[in-house]
């Protein structure tokens, strides 16, 4: 495995190469979720790029960028096993100058939901995103359903600004006890750990209820918020695949998400009917 720090180094190394590149972008602290689309981009192209970079501009004012899980030594040794070609690792001053150039992100759609919490999140994720594609100059680049506004947003931008690249989202990995996995959750108390679970739990009872054909947005997600109670929910949101209002679940485009707080730490959690 190559591991490079240098962005034009980077840049140079794939210029070389005639390979279809598979490009997996990550903050680190990596587990079974990032492995699982490391796997998936390993399935699909002859080269496979990992980055790890704690992005400081998609993190406000603050947020939790200082205390972020960092397992450098680790991340290494699962990107090699994973059979990853090239790890990438910038810091923030090889990736960002004074007066930068950003992306902005959609007036709406980057502002709604976890936008509404973190005013500004996406366009600082958009700008690291752009600044990533254009350095591996990927075929496919993977990302997970987890963040779902996420993967909707990088989509549109690629879909937007005509790039040359194929996004490809990839299913949530969870415990065997349903939630989700995360870096954020090495936060969370034996306690809270046991109250988070309320929030994969919620999705669950949604799902039954569309099965049972009960399809009310409104009241689906009535039953959600009394599912999660104490928690703090910042948003139960059930909209269609283009991240719009939806009165009625519509099954095959419809996405149910939920963020809430436990303890400190903020958790998202999604599923895709
Ligand atoms: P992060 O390091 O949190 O920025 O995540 C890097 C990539 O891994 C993003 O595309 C995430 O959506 C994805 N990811 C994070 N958690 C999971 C999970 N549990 N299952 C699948 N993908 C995930």
């Amino acid at each position: 495995m190559k591991l490079i720090s240098d962005p034009f180094e980077l840049k140079e190394y794939l210029k070389q190469t005639s390979q279809t590149i598979g490009f997996v972008p990550t903050m680190g602290a990596l587990h079974e979720g990032h492995i699982s689309l490391i796997k998936k981009a390993r399935a699909e192209n002859e080269l496979v790029v990992v980055s790890i970079f704690l992005n400081p501009t998609q993190f406000l004012k603050g947020e939790d960028l200082d205390k972020y899980p960092k397992k450098d030594d680790a991340d290494k040794k699962i990107c090699q096993m994973s059979g990853v070609d090239v790890l990438f690792f910038p810091s923030a001053e090889n990736m960002y100058g004074d007066d930068e150039v950003s992306i902005l992100a959609p007036n709406v759609r980057g502002f709604v939901l976890e936008g509404t919490s973190r005013p500004g999140h996406f366009n600082g994720v958009l700008t690291v995103v752009m600044k990533l594609l254009n350095l591996v100059n990927p075929t496919h680049a993977y990302f997970g359903k987890k963040d779902a506004q996420q993967l909707n947003l990088i989509t549109l931008m690629v879909k937007q600004l005509f790039m040359d690249v194929i996004i490809v989202p990839v299913d949530t990995k969870r415990e065997s006890d349903g939630l989700a996995l995360s870096s954020r959750n090495a936060y969370l108390s034996k306690e809270e750990r046991k109250e988070a679970l309320k929030i994969s739990s919620s999705l669950r009872l949604a799902s039954n209820m569309v099965s049972k054909n009960l399809l009310d947005t409104r009241e689906i997600k009535q039953q959600m918020r009394e599912h999660l109670s104490p928690l703090e929910i910042s948003y139960v949101e059930i909209l269609n695949r283009d991240f719009e209002a939806i009165e009625k679940v519509e099954l095959s485009n419809t996405v149910i998400l939920v963020e809430a707080k436990v303890g400190s730490t903020r958790l998202l959690d999604n599923i895709w009917l």
